[in-house]
């Protein structure tokens, strides 16, 4: 055996990270995290908006971003790192839509007041609208690398280009082949994002039928560019979103198309059809691509990430199903599972009910 830890987080994105600093940063169980690429974040945490919207999501989402917005402000507090700005979110579209999906902190604006918040936007081209101010961006780098650094300097080991390919347990614990290294574990907790019902399978645990659904963005050049502080800009009907980027405009399509877990790469077509369609519905007037990318947004069917301890599978942990809200709940959900990996209770017992994966049927 290489390697001996109490808890072996599977997945180096958003999730596997931030759950390493937590526990990592409470003593006691010695921790390891293996991810299978050779950088970390480079699936779908490398690839988001960068957005933490409260008002986004069902409500035990809302509830836990809202956590997450107090938790990140108190690291930044402590290390005078910047890991999120205020960027309020400004949602338009039919009234029926806009009443439909303002929730939480959201209020509803006048169409005049939206028209001023976003002057790149035409009156014609909606009726409704609501902001919410609470929201933030957040640098997800600088949030990847903090966590990355709180974990390891904490006494977390962490591996790259150690992509788990067998797993058993023995004499009460798991024997993992990690790359070239041979793990043993107490705890697998399973954060790997799009590939967590393949890392189930090998670990003897039953899926969870977890979705990976393509989502699409891009940074495009604009004849006019949204000013600083200017809200990101969503379509209540969710079929697209923009928001200003140093480098012009960030927009993505807002498509939701099942994929297998992958390297998913854009379809050009996707983002030439929101370009079009944006020039009609905006003056922003976009002339080119800077860059595209597209990312997997893995769901369970009830939409609603899951978080505990497998109750069939011995010692398996799931951190999974976060969808497109992965950042936006990150530290909240890494402080419920970190209580539950330590035997304490969760803060919020609500939330880890919900969050609880159910026995198989
Ligand atoms: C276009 C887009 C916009 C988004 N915008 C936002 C936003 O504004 N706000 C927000 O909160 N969320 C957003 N999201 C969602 C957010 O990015 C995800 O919820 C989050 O990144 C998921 O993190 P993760 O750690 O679960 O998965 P990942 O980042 O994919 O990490 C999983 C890791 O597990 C590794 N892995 C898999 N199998 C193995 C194995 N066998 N062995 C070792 N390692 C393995 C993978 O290599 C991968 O690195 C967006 C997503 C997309 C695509």
């Amino acid at each position: 055996m290489n390697l001996s830890c109490d808890v072996l987080i599977v997945g180096g994105g958003i999730a596997g990270l931030s759950l390493a600093s937590e526990l990592a940063s409470r003593g006691g169980p010695t921790v390891a995290l293996v991810e299978a690429e050779s950088t970390l974040g480079y699936h779908t945490s490398s690839r988001s908006a960068r957005q933490l919207n409260p008002s986004y999501g069902p409500p035990v989402v809302r509830r836990l971003t809202a956590r997450t917005l107090g938790l990140l402000a108190g690291v930044q507090e402590r290390t005078r790192l910047v890991l999120t700005t205020p960027r309020s979110y400004l949602l338009i579209g039919s009234e029926a839509d806009v009443a439909a999906r303002a929730a939480g902190p959201m209020r509803r604006v006048t169409h005049a007041q939206a028209l001023r918040l976003c002057p790149q936007l035409l009156p014609d081209t909606f009726e409704a609208a609501g902001l919410d101010t609470t929201c933030v961006g957040t640098d997800t780098d600088a949030l990847l690398e903090y966590h990355r650094s709180a974990a390891v300097g904490s006494g977390a080991a962490i591996l790259t280009g150690a992509r788990v390919t067998a797993a058993g347990r023995s004499g009460g614990r798991w024997r993992v082949r990690a790359g070239e290294q041979e793990i043993s574990a107490g705890v697998v907790v399973n954060a790997a994002g799009a590939w967590a019902d393949r890392l189930a399978e090998m670990c003897g645990a039953a899926p969870r039928n977890l979705v990976p659904y393509r989502r699409t963005a891009a940074v495009v050049r604009v004849g006019s560019q949204p000013v600083p502080g200017t809200p990101m800009v969503a379509s209540a009907d969710d079929s697209f979103y923009f928001r200003r980027d140093e480098a012009g405009v960030l927009i993505s399509p807002c498509e939701s198309v099942p994929s297998t877990a992958e390297d998913a790469r854009p379809n050009p077509g996707d983002v030439e059809a929101l370009i079009v369609r944006l020039n009609t519905l905006t003056t922003l007037g976009i002339t080119e691509v800077v860059r595209s990318w597209t990312g997997l947004r893995t769901s369970p069917p009830g939409g609603i990430p899951i978080v505990g301890f497998d109750p069939d599978a011995e010692g398996f942990f799931w951190l999974a199903g976060q969808g497109g809200f992965g950042f936006q709940t990150s530290s909240a959900i890494a402080e419920l599972a970190a209580a539950q990996l330590t035997g304490q209770e969760p803060g919020d017992t609500q939330a880890a009910a919900e969050l609880a994966p159910a026995a198989a049927g």
